[in-house]
């Protein structure tokens, strides 16, 4: 059953499109001219229009259709089917113009509009189905493929965007990377596939301790990124230290062993006077991240003014 919305100033036409539709199980709102049928349109979501093109008042059904149709409008997909007398046959090309999928002639043959309007019924919801797969297919192409997590093309976007976000409300944004100490010795030790087990076993981890606003990334091979949006520095520097003792007491398992893993996280924090952009937020927290290292790494530093890497 589909909501559909019948737009003509003629009573007899609306009415019998509606007894013809009704019959069919569908639910059918009548608007008796342009101005009324817009705004049911607008208001209703219906699955599909049909519109009589010669109305009177302001709104014709080419000025309807053209504004329901709107780039950008929430109605621009709802399929719009044109009535049309023979008289104005010529029309139907301005009417398609104006955005509409197809036309029924009046007086209504009933099989040919309950057939069109299956059509268009059908069309829409093919086209709403593959809307769904693009959406899924953009998804994973903003994830990692190991890990599950966002990937750094994903996360630079992102972050780029929370950051004006953070400017324009004065709002604090954290960033903290990490990087698994030592990794390489995994993998020279044990292989590339242990190596991969552990990678996921920390975005795993990574993945469970993140709160509703945090997104978090895998940056590169073994470091990855969070983004803590409304976090001012302590905050951020205790969800980092969670991590940390999280991740140092956890047992990664692979194949037949029991591994133990621990991380070096910087921390840098919006708003700092060394702070300007998105960039030097990441920056920031790198040279954190590079001081945690040399520092003897398992451990969480905040960045500060001075340091370098
Ligand atoms: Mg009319």
């Amino acid at each position: 059953m589909a909501t559909i919305l019948v737009i003509d100033d003629s009573r007899l036409v609306a009415h019998v499109a509606k007894n013809i539709l009704t019959k069919k199980g569908h639910e059918v709102l009548l608007a008796s001219d342009g101005a009324e049928g817009l705004e049911l349109a607008k208001s209703k979501m219906p699955d599909l229009i049909l519109l009589d093109l010669i109305m009177p008042g302001d709104l014709d059904g080419y000025a309807v259709c053209e504004k329901v149709k709107a780039k950008g409008a929430d109605t621009e997909d709802i399929p719009v089917i044109m009535l049309t007398s023979k008289a104005e046959s010529a029309d139907k090309v301005r009417g398609l113009e104006a955005g509409a999928s197809d036309y029924v002639t009046k007086p209504f043959d009933e099989g040919e509009l309950v057939a069109r309007v299956n059509t268009h019924l059908r069309l829409k919801e093919l086209y709403e189905k593959l809307q769904e797969k693009n959406r899924q297919l953009q998804e994973l192409a903003n994830r990692d493929g190991l890990t599950g997590l966002f990937n750094h093309r994903y996360f630079q976007q992102a972050l780029a965007k929370d950051f004006q976000r953070a400017v324009r409300y004065h709002e604090p944004l954290s960033c903290v990377l990490l990087d698994i100490d030592f990794f390489k010795k995994f993998n020279d030790t044990y292989g590339h596939q242990i190596g991969d087990v552990v990678l996921s076993t920390l975005g795993g981890i990574i993945e469970g301790s993140l709160r509703e606003t945090d997104m978090a990334a895998r940056y590169g091979g073994e470091e990855f990124a969070l983004v803590l949006y409304h976090t001012a520095e302590d905050a951020a520097y205790m969800v980092a230290e969670r991590l940390r003792q999280r991740v140092e007491s956890h047992e990664f398992k692979a194949e037949s062993l029991n591994l133990k893993v621990t991380i070096s996280v910087g921390v840098s924090t919006f708003p700092h006077k060394d702070i300007p952009d998105h960039k030097t937020l990441v920056e920031c927290a790198d040279k954190a991240l590079y001081k945690a290292k040399e520092q003897g790494r398992n451990q969480v530093v905040r960045f500060q003014h001075g340091m370098e890497n």
